[in-house]
């Protein structure tokens, strides 16, 4: 059996917030009203309010192509898109890694994964690395975080700044929810007990400063609250219909922080750790490659005022950019040694006209990386690092470096044309500043601290889709 689910914290039930989310989820509206207008340059100010909250999105497993304010042609999200029209919305964005664990390693510290050094099943944030919960902590805030997928546990490190870091207790099923992929390990509960558990936490933390941070799973799962799915039965399908799910949620939040009177005193990021493939190259989920399907994320900046229209920030930016542009904004501390930077500068010239975008953010080298054998259970690595720099995403493998993918995406934007050996000089070029980039100094510790997973840990780990060895299978290599 599954080990029982860690129970709230929270001895008080707080039926208003029960009430609340009883009386919103009958209604699963977009979000409508919205806090007093404003301009690009208010940005700048936020920092000198002390009055501030944030709350941190992250929907796991969500490419940034299947939202409808990025251009998809459903309607899978209309929460999400109202936010984004008043808000910032970054066109394109690389995260750092294709499996939760190497990627949010790197979105929380700003350092990429060779800097981290979490990059295997087994590896933990290290104690040393300075969280962004930290710093809210550090500086007065209440912080919770709230999720609902085992690579971030507590076991994991990620809960290093958090007074309340917790997986929500499965409360009650909503509507006639569907799991659809049979691969996919059951998650106990759905997203709408991790909105309860931060409405829970909004009421309760009355006029105190917060950061809170919320983690969903349900576009992982393949979830969705209809008797049906909305358009269709393949996989792909159901995936829009998870997100569409998951929209409604982020919708009840954002309807919780309303009704408290707090949009005008939180600022909303919403983010992703990795995208998610249907066989555009030859496979189906992630944590296998490094291709755009499985590396382009959204982020949606929502301050505590209306943009009218919102901006839209074209140039290429990455995850491991988010915390340093949020802690700009609210005017914390930097995260020390982080390799990503704040897109303030960035925000600013998109949204005036006739503004230049500062060189900076011209045509940045990004990277991301990923060592295919995270999940077995052997010292060797096969790792790949993916470098995209205007219009190119190059692929090295450090196993066969003589055979690297390159794609052109101004004439191939899904990356099925590898034109290594035709674009040699560009080739060259990029591969010069991956062995630069790997050259660096690893990490500010000297290695990210392993730990001993259970054999329950692990088959849950396993049935979530991944890879990772079992007892079994490790005896069964012993004897060969
Ligand atoms: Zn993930």
């Amino acid at each position: 059996m599954f080990r029982k689910l860690i129970d709230s914290p929270w001895p008080y039930f707080v039926l208003a917030g029960v009430l609340l989310v009883a009386a919103v989820l009958s209604q699963f509206r977009p979000v409508s009203n919205e806090p007093p207008a404003g301009e690009v340059a208010d940005l700048a100010l936020l920092r000198e309010r002390d009055d501030l909250n944030v709350l941190f999105i992250v929907i796991d497993t969500l490419r940034a192509d299947r939202l409808h304010a990025y251009g998809y042609e459903r309607e899978t999200t209309p929460n999400l898109d109202a936010l984004a029209a008043r808000g910032v919305r970054f066109a394109h964005v690389e995260s750092q890694s294709s499996w939760t664990k190497a990627s949010m390693a790197s979105l929380w510290t700003g350092m990429y994964p060779t800097r981290t050094g979490v990059w295997r099943f087994s590896h933990a944030m290290p104690q040393e690395a300075m969280m962004p919960a930290e710093i809210f902590q550090e500086a007065g805030f209440r912080t919770a975080g709230v999720w609902r997928n085992g690579w971030i546990a507590n076991n994991f490190g990620f809960d290093q700044g958090f007074d309340l870091y917790i997986r929500p207790s499965k409360h009650r099923a909503v509507g006639n929810v569907q799991r659809n992929n049979p691969s996919v390990y059951r998650l106990p509960g759905t997203d709408a007990d991790a909105t309860e558990s931060a409405m829970e936490f909004l009421v309760e933390s009355g006029d105190d400063r917060f950061f809170l941070y919320v983690h969903y799973m349900d576009v992982h799962q393949y979830l969705y609250a209809d008797s049906s799915p909305i358009w269709g039965t393949s996989f792909s399908d159901i995936y829009d219909s998870a997100l569409h799910w998951t929209d409604r949620n982020v919708g009840l939040l954002v309807g919780a922080l309303e009704h408290q009177g707090l949009l005008d005193d939180t600022l909303i990021v919403i983010a992703s750790d990795h995208g998610e493939a249907f066989f555009e190259h030859g496979e189906e989920g992630h944590a296998r490659n490094l291709y755009r399907e499985v590396q382009e994320v959204p982020l949606i900046v929502v301050p505590p005022f209306s943009l009218s229209p919102g901006v839209v920030v074209q140039e290429r930016v990455a995850n491991v950019d988010i915390w340093p542009t949020i802690l700009d904004i609210v005017g914390l501390s930097p995260i020390p040694g982080a390799e990503g930077q704040s897109l303030v500068p960035l925000v600013m010239a998109s949204g005036a006209a006739g503004t230049p975008v500062p060189s900076e953010f011209r045509e940045r080298a990004l990277y991301a990386e990923l060592d295919r054998n995270w999940g077995r259970d052997t010292d060797e690595t096969n790792q790949i690092v993916a470098l995209v720099k205007g219009d190119y995403r190059y692929i090295h493998h450090l196993r066969r470096p003589e055979r690297p993918e390159l794609y052109d995406r101004s004439v191939d934007p899904k990356e099925k044309k590898n034109v290594a050996a035709v674009e040699g000089e560009v080739g060259n070029e990029l591969r010069a500043l991956i062995d630069e980039f790997l050259a660096k100094p690893r990490t500010q510790w000297d290695e990210a601290p392993e730990i001993e997973l259970d054999e329950m840990k692990k088959a849950q780990l396993r049935a979530l889709g991944y890879v990772v060895p079992s007892e079994r299978r490790k005896a069964r290599q012993k004897k060969k």
